[in-house]
């Protein structure tokens, strides 16, 4: 399962860069089709032009060769979109405890308490199971990383008739207030080389898509509380 999860990982995250891409070639490729069509046509409608069909030809070549172009990009953008939600009705305690189940090991390794703490009678969420697992995967590997041996980790549920909140408090190192309003952004990491500063990012991205909101609460040597809240359904799908 793990395997699934690290495959599901590597796909998303490929598919994102992968729409990315194509979406920054999109532009080019439009100024692209753009001025050569201009030139196409003043060549056109010059009388005297030398060697115009030749020109008109390989003009045309380059044309189809730019339709070409877009056909991948969209492609890759449809590949992505595919990859991005995948929504089904599920229970997002199921997802906490298959999720919490795969660092386990470390925590007991490390004397850790990870403890869960579910609503049972939190409603049913439509929403995209591995890219939650993605979302948790990153938030409980913060804490771990975050908290000292025997340290505690705790993920409690709340649900009501509008959704699920899950909270994962930690009581590690905490983060300072320069620190927290930078955990969001791309490739930012107090790390070092350990760190890709990706996690984070990426999470808010997802949570946003699925249609929730994430917030973090945090005192430097206390710990940290992170608070993320699902609607039962995502109302824009982006
Ligand atoms: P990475 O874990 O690779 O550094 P993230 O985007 O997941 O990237 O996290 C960015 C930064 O946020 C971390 O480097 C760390 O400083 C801080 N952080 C995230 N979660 C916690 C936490 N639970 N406790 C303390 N600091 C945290």
């Amino acid at each position: 399962a793990l395997r699934q999860v690290e495959h599901a990982q590597k796909l998303s995250s490929i598919g994102r860069l992968a729409a990315g891409v194509a979406h920054e070639i999109n532009n080019p490729l439009a100024v692209i089709n753009e001025k050569t069509g201009l030139m196409r046509d003043l060549i056109d409608l010059r009388e005297d032009f030398p060697d115009k069909e030749r020109y008109l030809q390989l003009i045309d070549s380059v044309l189809k060769t730019v339709i070409r172009c877009r056909d991948i990009t969209r492609r890759m953008l449809g590949f992505a979109r595919r990859l991005d939600v995948s929504l089904e009705e599920l229970d997002l305690n199921d997802v906490l405890q298959e999720t919490s189940g795969f660092l386990t090991q470390e925590a007991l390794h490390r004397k850790i308490e990870l403890s869960l703490t579910l609503d049972a009678n939190a409603p049913r969420i439509v929403s995209d199971r591995g890219q939650l697992q993605q979302v948790f995967l990153n938030i409980l590997n913060n804490a771990l990383a975050a908290v000292p041996d025997a340290g505690r980790i705790d993920v409690c549920t709340r649900g009501d008739g509008e959704g699920v909140c899950v909270e994962v408090r930690d009581n590690g190192c905490g983060m300072s207030k320069d620190t927290l309003t930078c955990i969001f952004e791309p490739f930012f990491t107090t790390k070092k080389t350990k760190g890709t500063g990706l996690g984070l990012s990426i999470t808010y991205g997802i949570v946003k898509r699925l249609g929730g909101e994430i917030s973090v609460e945090s005192e430097v040597d206390k710990g940290t509380v992170f608070t993320l809240c699902f609607p039962k359904h995502p109302k824009h799908e982006a």
